[in-house]
């Protein structure tokens, strides 16, 4: 029998974590699979972590992590592929949106079809309509246009690969992770998996648009540096631009003499060359910031308390 391990990050859950379990199980007692959660609480505020606890004591094939704090969703799948090992390895979410019959569904052709290496899902209708659909959609152009990648469109992390897919993220240790750029890059045989995303079943979407932008931004500078490529091409145009206006005003200069008139012109272009500078300068400076994070060589998470099901069930800390 494969071997299944779905890692399910989890932050202010509590009224998710059974209803979750429970579906899961309905779905994957039935199937061919000898299947394990690995429930990580990303730094829950409320009851999370003592459902999971519950859940871990009353049945052998959960497991659960709890992170000190809350590190976000990426970090939370890191750790969970850190800490998994299977034949098929999952990542779901705890609100039910993604319903635990697809993911048995991608198992399954995993197991039937030896040269796919992953099944990640992308939705047939989007939730959401209007301008967030239409900013989404034109980040992922971008994305793609800037990284080079071709991330699949509507694509969310809900996928399954196997154990070499793993291995080859767990090498990429970066502290901004983009979990669909990084499954962009490392390529791999993948199966899209159309699905319809289901309503959320308790709590509320941890994502603003502030968190959604800054995510957006840093996926887009984690993976691609045609930003400061952009900065060196503005500042070419710029250095033409005002050789060009040089020349242009050094012959009126000739034929008419000088011509004092010009503030307006004047203020315009240093105005307009000030802000570009400005603007380079900050891309040069996210790119930086970037690099000193990074160096600093943080762990991406830590761990407060885990309880593993081959392992006496007592805190460990990182
Ligand atoms: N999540 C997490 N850490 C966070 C934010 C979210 O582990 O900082 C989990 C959350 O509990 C859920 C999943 O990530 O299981 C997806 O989050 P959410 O439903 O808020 O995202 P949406 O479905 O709205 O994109
Ligand atoms: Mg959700």
């Amino acid at each position: 029998m494969p071997t299944t391990s779905f890692i399910v990050p989890c932050y202010n859950e509590e009224d998710n974590i059974e209803r979750f379990y429970l579906s899961f199980a309905e779905s994957f007692n039935s199937s061919p699979f000898d299947w394990q959660l690995i429930f990580i609480d990303d730094g829950s505020t409320d009851g999370t972590w003592k459902h999971i606890e519950a859940l871990c004591h009353t049945h052998d094939e959960v497991e659960g992590m709890q992170l000190t704090r809350n590190f976000g969703k990426e970090a939370a799948i890191w750790a969970g592929l850190n800490n998994t090992r299977a034949d098929i390895i999952g990542i779901i979410d705890a609100d039910l949106q993604q319903p635990p019959s697809d993911a048995m569904q991608m198992c399954k052709i995993l197991v039937e079809n030896p040269e796919y290496d992953c099944v990640a899902a992308f939705q047939k209708s989007r939730l959401e309509h209007g301008p967030l659909k239409n900013i989404k959609h034109a980040f992922y152009g971008i994305f793609s246009k800037l990284s080079g990648l071709d991330a699949l469109q509507n694509a969310s992390d809900f996928r399954v690969f196997r154990q070499n897919v793993a291995d080859a993220i767990l090498q990429l240790p970066e502290s901004f992770r983009f979990s669909k750029g990084i499954f962009a890059w490392i390529g791999f045989n993948t199966c899209p998996y159309p699905y319809t995303a289901a309503d959320r079943q308790a709590g509320q979407s941890k994502w603003s648009i502030v968190g959604l932008t800054k995510y957006a931004i840093d996926g887009m500078l984690a993976f691609s540096v045609t930003p400061l490529r952009l900065a060196t091409v503005l500042g070419l145009v710029a250095a033409v631009c005002a050789v060009v206006y040089f020349l242009i005003v050094l012959v009126q200069t000739l034929i008419h003499g000088v011509d004092v008139p010009g503030y307006a012109t004047l203020i315009s272009v240093v105005l307009l060359l000030g802000g570009a500078q400005l603007i380079c300068m900050g891309i040069m400076g996210e790119y930086l910031a970037r690099t000193y994070l990074q160096g600093k060589q943080r762990p991406i998470y830590l761990v407060k308390t885990a309880i593993r099901s081959d392992s006496p069930q007592e805190p460990s800390t990182n």
